[in-house]
């Protein structure tokens, strides 16, 4: 049952809650009279601006210190999907305010990753492609501004006083002995902060808000702390850092973001979220009305990880051959495993949005994977475990040497993709396991005496099998049954129950074929006890000698196969050479055989 992915936007979703949050903003013109400057920027940019063309506005806000994972996918597809179905935009922001080196390969690697998955963040003439980091000038006027209004001071107990002072569930904190300092004192301080007068960690910014607050994040958090550290972007000009909670209302209230969507563990943060943006904008620095924070379950796969960290450790041990290894989650590793972006838009889809934690099964993603691939994907015959099958009346029935053409469907529901061709000789390469001495009940395949068509061949009779001295097969015999032929008129005259899928010695291509499976051997990776490294399926990778019908000596780097019987093939995007050296990796098996 395939169901094509179509990216038109006219085309009816199922509902979630977000898109009835978008709705009812819509309906009731919540966003309708905003202004936009052109750029990121202050109220007074946006109000110089235009009003807005952007009906609403989301961001996709990675953090580039690693590879977007599957669950980057599903967000990607969220905040770019929504952006497109109601006539918004959907901005890419790297979040880069800590001052660690920015590392342009995962730059680049997150544009790719957003392109490839089929979004775009250009729209009415504007490159909306952006950097927290260019709003450090800001987010300090921001942070003086909320000390000269009573809403911020400078605190400089210690961080175990801190600690301690915060209180707990139980306990409601105490104040800082410095939250009662003047507004000049304050103002002095942060500025001797910013000023590089204070090591790292002797003072903090922190909000004023309520020290018994039921929400510990509530009660007077941090917003600015002291890092003499350099920046990739802004050099040394910074030695005070603003924290993360403080830096994201902001970079959205700058961006104009409408709608800023976030994984739920940031749902204890939108109290301070709304806290500050709606500070900012009662002194007129931020545009109005200010963005709004909605939370959603994370995605969880089961038998793979989603920590960048994690993913990261796995690369840099060792584990797998890098961050685009077919079996790692990563989009990078998922394009090379041979999943499509339409795949993984369906899979997004389906799995929709909602505000519990849940584990995805695997197979919902595979699933999505068949349903997209099985329309596109070309057939082919593939002999994944080769044994010899030599037609021991060939020469006599057909002659010495002929090779009798034979032909099938690219596609078995699309006759205008045309047909491959390929030929049937004396030997032929079949699967091990098609032949047993002794058939097992329900066995249809070769075992002496009985006859099978090689499909898109002729019927033949096994006659035989020679093993070696220890006991492997190493041949298989069997003669032909003349005019039995596919597709002649005495094809029906013998009926089989076995169809064997075969390639022929004469025309037969060699090929790698990577046969992956899990990476790791438990449902919940990671969530236990046991450390996730000592979770890895040792045999998540087997790599076989295979054999492949002539068509694919000219499959292209990317290109996608179903191996009749097997499931679906990818020509590795790196290693496969048209031509030269065949390299197909197992994307996903046949839906019947799962699990076989
Ligand atoms: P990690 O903790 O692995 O580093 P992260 O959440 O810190 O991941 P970011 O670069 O900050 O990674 O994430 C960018 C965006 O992707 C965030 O808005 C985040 O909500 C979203 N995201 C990350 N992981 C998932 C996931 N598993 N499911 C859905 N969205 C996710
Ligand atoms: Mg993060």
């Amino acid at each position: 049952m395939a169901s094509p992915v179509d990216s038109n936007k006219n085309v009816p979703r199922p509902s979630n809650f977000l898109r009835q949050i978008i709705e009812r903003d819509l309906d009731q013109g919540t966003y309708a009279a905003r202004r936009w400057g052109g750029t990121p920027g202050d109220r007074a940019h946006h109000q110089a601006g235009e009003p807005d063309p952007a009906k609403i506005r989301t961001r996709f806000p990675p953090e580039p210190n690693g590879y977007l994972h599957v669950g980057h996918a599903k967000s990607i597809c969220l905040n770019f999907g929504l952006a497109r179905d109601y006539g918004g935009v959907c901005h890419l922001r790297f979040d880069d305010t800590n001052p660690e080196k920015e590392d342009q390969e995962y730059v680049d690697a997150i544009r790719d990753a957003v392109h490839w998955l089929g979004f775009r963040w250009d729209a009415n003439g504007t490159d909306h492609d952006y950097h927290a980091s260019d709003y450090f000038d800001f987010m300090y006027r921001a942070a003086e501004y909320l000390v000269e209004a009573g809403h911020a001071y400078v605190d400089e107990q210690s961080a175990e006083e801190m600690r301690v002072n915060r209180g707990d569930f139980s306990r409601p904190g105490v104040d800082s002995p410095y939250r009662s300092r003047s507004i000049q004192e304050n103002l002095q301080r942060l500025r001797d902060m910013r000023d590089g007068k204070l090591a790292d960690g002797a003072a903090v910014l922190r909000a004023k808000i309520d020290m018994a607050s039921p929400n510990i994040n509530l009660r007077d958090p941090a917003i600015y702390r002291i890092k003499h550290a350099e920046h990739h972007n802004t050099g040394s000009k910074w030695c005070i850092y603003p924290m993360y909670t403080f830096a994201h209302p902001i970079e959205d209230a700058l961006e104009n973001i409408t709608h800023s969507i976030c994984t739920l563990e940031f749902e204890d943060q939108r109290p301070f979220y709304d806290w500050l943006v709606e500070h900012l904008a009662e002194g007129g620095l931020v545009n109005t009305p200010p963005p709004r924070q909605h939370e959603f379950a994370r995605l969880n796969l089961t038998y793979v990880i989603t920590s960048k960290r994690k993913l990261k450790q796995l690369v840099d041990e060792g584990h797998v051959s890098g961050w685009d290894d077919p079996r790692m989650p990563t989009i990078v590793g998922l394009r090379r495993r041979g999943y499509t972006p339409e795949s993984l838009q369906l899979f997004a889809e389906r799995i929709g949005v909602s505000k519990a934690d849940s584990w995805i099964d695997y197979s919902t993603l595979e699933i999505a994977l068949r349903d997209d691939l099985d329309a596109k994907a070309a057939r082919a015959m593939a002999v994944l475990d080769p044994v010899k099958l030599v037609i021991t009346n060939w020469d006599a029935l057909m002659g010495a040497g002929f090779l009798d053409a034979c032909s099938a469907p690219v596609h078995p529901h699309a006759p205008e993709r045309g047909r491959r061709e390929f030929t049937l000789g004396r030997k032929v390469w079949i699967e091990r396991t098609d032949y047993e001495d002794t058939p097992p009940k329900g066995f249809f395949r070769l075992f002496p005496g009985n006859k099978v068509r090689l499909k898109y061949g002729h019927v033949i009779e096994c006659i035989g099998a020679t093993r070696d001295a220890s006991g492997v097969l190493v041949e298989v015999q069997a003669t032909l049954v003349p005019d039995t032929k596919s597709g002649t008129p005495g094809a029906d005259a013998i009926k089989v129950k076995g169809n064997i899928t075969w390639v022929g010695v004469a025309d037969g291509v060699k090929a790698e074929v990577r046969l992956y499976d899990r990476l790791f051997a438990v449902p919940q990776p990671g969530t236990g006890d046991r450390d996730f490294l000592e979770e890895i399926n040792p045999d998540s990778l087997r790599v076989v000698t295979a054999y492949v019908e002539p068509s694919l000596a000219a499959a292209k780097p990317d290109e996608k196969f179903q191996f009749e019987r097997h499931g679906y093939f990818v020509a590795d995007r790196k290693d496969h050479r048209e031509g030269e050296a065949a390299v197909f990796n197992r994307v996903t098996g046949m839906k019947d055989s799962f699990g076989k």
